[in-house]
């Protein structure tokens, strides 16, 4: 009999085990994963770097990176926070590196070197990972406090603790329901925008540093808002600033079938009469130069002024001078409210994360037990939490696998 069987050797479940054999190396604890390797997530994160945490110790910044989860997972960052992660690492020998934008990478840039300190340690600690073993059910064996859960290849387990860390892995989810944890519906977050617009071929890499972007979903009262830099591609638009936008309206956006109005404002800083004047400035200096060769802000890059000018159908070769009143104010409008039709959830290979799936009402926040169910914890990604880009998912598994495992280790 094990004490603590734990279902997915990802970055949740692993982690979980190594803080629970640091609390007490005297727990018996193994792993199940159904496929060959362990934490293949770590591996692709942050485009093979992994992004492993953010660098703040704020714990009303960080939280307002997790857009629907607040309450959730504040004990749990305040008791294991991005700091503790990274003097964790240190302590293995992993130099971390912080970006100028809070991301923080190992110093090697190499999400390797994680996953051979992992694994490494769990070795140290006669951790088994039993590989190809998929864990299809999951039950309390009848008049005994103790798990059982059987596997697609027949085998079973028996353990007295059970930690179910499938992230978003549906067979996960029906695991989660048979054993009478509560789901929210699962959609997906993190994502980029299609927007069908034939105009947008010709900015297709074209990115700007920082807009302001407002999302208006059909139906929902208040827009969406996010800034930071932005980006046009060949089938709509990407970068943090809409990544973090669909994180934010990721339930709203999944109920109106990805359809949405998108606005952007190009120079949020700069208020519209700012613009207006230099939009004057620009007529009044160049009254025989065709629009599209004089922008009014340099921050404006050259095929975006021409995305604006044919938006507006204001003829490329028209003369400044020519320009109406009526037209420059409509220049003010596209500079700063670019209106762009959303139709559809593009694919992002860097990051996506599930939001939805075991709802806090059925667990203890403090601890991640099940309410209904003692013995049974539930971290990471299968839980209801999702957060932004910026290693703030990882950040949430570090910190859901260290309350499970102070939890469980004081339970025996
Ligand atoms: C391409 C990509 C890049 C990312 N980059 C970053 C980043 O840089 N920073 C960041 O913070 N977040 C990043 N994320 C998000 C982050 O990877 C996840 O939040 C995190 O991996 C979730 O960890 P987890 O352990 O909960 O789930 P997972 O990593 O999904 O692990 C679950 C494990 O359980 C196993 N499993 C599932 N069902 C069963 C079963 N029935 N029996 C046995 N085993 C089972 C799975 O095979 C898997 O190994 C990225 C995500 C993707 C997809």
């Amino acid at each position: 009999m094990l004490d603590v069987l734990i279902i997915g050797a990802g970055a949740s479940g692993c982690f979980t085990a190594l803080r629970l054999k640091e609390e007490d190396p005297s727990l018996k604890v193994a792993i199940l994963e159904r496929q060959s390797h362990a934490l293949q997530k770590v591996k692709v994160s942050g485009g093979g770097r992994c992004n492993v945490t953010q660098d703040s110790e704020d714990v009303a910044y960080l939280l307002k990176h997790y857009p629907r989860q607040h309450k959730q997972v504040k004990g749990q960052l305040k008791a294991f926070s991005p700091n503790d992660m990274r003097l964790w690492l240190k302590h293995h020998f992993v130099e971390t590196v912080a970006e100028a934008d809070g991301r923080v990478f190992p110093k090697s840039n190499d999400s390797q070197e994680i996953i051979e300190v992992f694994l490494n340690e769990l070795k140290r600690y006669n951790v088994p990972i039993h590989y190809n073993e998929s864990a299809v059910s999951a039950e309390r064996n009848a008049g005994e406090d103790a798990f059982h859960v059987v596997t697609q290849t027949g085998n079973d387990f028996h353990a007295k603790r059970l930690v179910l860390s499938t992230g978003s892995q549906e067979q996960g989810y029906r695991l989660a329901e048979s054993l009478g944890l509560p789901l929210t519906p699962l959609v997906p977050s993190l994502f980029t925008f299609c927007v069908k617009d034939d105009r947008l071929h010709a900015c297709a890499g074209v990115s700007l540093d920082a807009v302001e972007l407002t999302l208006n979903i059909p139906h929902i009262a208040k827009p969406f808002k996010q800034n930071g830099a932005f980006l046009l591609t060949h089938w709509g638009v990407s970068g943090p600033a809409v990544l973090k936008l669909s994180a934010q309206s990721a339930v709203e956006l999944y109920a109106s079938k990805y359809k949405a109005t998108l606005f952007v404002d190009a120079l949020p800083t700069q208020t519209q009469d700012v613009t207006r004047l230099a939009l004057l400035g620009v007529q009044a200096e160049n009254h025989k130069r065709d629009v599209k060769n004089i922008k009014p802000h340099e921050a404006l890059p050259w095929r975006y002024w021409e995305l604006i000018l044919e938006q507006l159908n204001i003829p490329l070769d028209k003369k400044w001078c020519d320009v109406s009143k009526k037209e420059l104010n409509q220049l003010v409008e596209g500079i700063h409210h670019l209106a762009l039709a959303v139709d559809g959830k593009g694919v992002f290979k860097e990051e996506f994360v599930t939001a939805g799936g075991v709802d806090a009402d059925g667990l203890h926040l403090q601890t991640l037990e099940a309410k209904h169910h003692a013995h049974l914890y539930v971290v990471g990604e299968l839980l209801n939490v999702d957060g932004m880009t910026g290693g703030f998912n990882f950040q949430h598994c570090w910190a859901s696998a260290n309350a499970a495992a102070v939890a469980i280790s004081s339970s025996f």
